[in-house]
């Protein structure tokens, strides 16, 4: 089985981590080696780093923050992500290194050529073969996060704090992302039901991994 490097992206409450979960029991139930990770925090460093980042009461620094993201990715391509590829399994992940260009480039207003730097240097070049973006209006996702939070499944972090104007300028850089690499990324329609996105989500991996397994024999 050929390796494939898959990630999910897209503004939070869009439903990636739903979708991931179930996409990944889907392809091992097909019989594929599948791996799941996310950023930041795929591995035991990352962990740690997740906990400083995303910590509502922490104050981070914007340029601390793009490094700390930039530490967390080079710890999870190095340790985890190459040797499963290496290893032949499919590695889907939970945001990559598009969600830096969206945040930190368009979220936060560093430089685009300064972002392009600081990812080469923590991807060592290493890109996805297809990345998905979870399409969602800011406010659905914000109404998805708080009956997540209102559940008690999770506690809000410091990027719920970030305004609308910010998330939405997140989701314009990833449909401009999708727009300038198309072959790479495809836009899915997050906002029907769980069941109506996993399809769309299942057909749009089933077409890579076909078109993947014609070129590979
Ligand atoms: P993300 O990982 O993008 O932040 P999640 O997968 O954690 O998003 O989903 C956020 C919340 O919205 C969760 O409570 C989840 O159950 C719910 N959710 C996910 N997808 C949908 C959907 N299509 N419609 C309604 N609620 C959803």
């Amino acid at each position: 089985m050929a390796a494939a490097f898959i990630t999910f992206e897209g503004i939070d409450g869009s439903g990636k981590s739903t979708q991931l979960r179930m996409l990944a029991s889907e392809l091992t139930a097909r019989g594929l080696e599948v791996v799941t990770t996310r950023e930041p925090g795929g591995t035991p460093l990352g962990a740690s780093l997740r906990h400083a980042l995303l910590d509502a009461e922490a104050e981070v620094d914007p340029l601390a923050e793009l490094l700390l993201y930039a530490a967390d990715r080079a710890q999870h391509v190095r340790t985890l992500i190459r040797p499963q590829l290496a290893a032949g399994r499919i590695v889907i992940s939970d945001r990559y290194s598009d969600a830096t260009v969206a945040y930190q480039g368009a979220g936060r207003g560093f430089p685009v050529n300064l972002i392009n730097e600081v990812v080469q240097l923590a991807t060592e070049g290493l890109k996805p073969d297809l990345t998905l973006v979870f399409d969602l209006d800011v406010e659905e996702g914000r109404l998805r996060q708080t009956r997540r939070t209102t559940n008690g499944a999770n506690k809000s972090d410091r990027l719920d704090m970030e305004t609308d104007a910010f998330h939405t300028r997140v989701r314009e850089a990833y449909q401009e992302i999708a727009r300038r690499e198309p072959e790479r990324v495809r836009v899915i329609d997050a906002s029907g039901s769980i069941a109506e996105t996993h399809l769309r989500a299942v057909q749009v991996v089933e077409l890579f991994l076909a078109q993947r397994g014609t070129q590979h024999s």
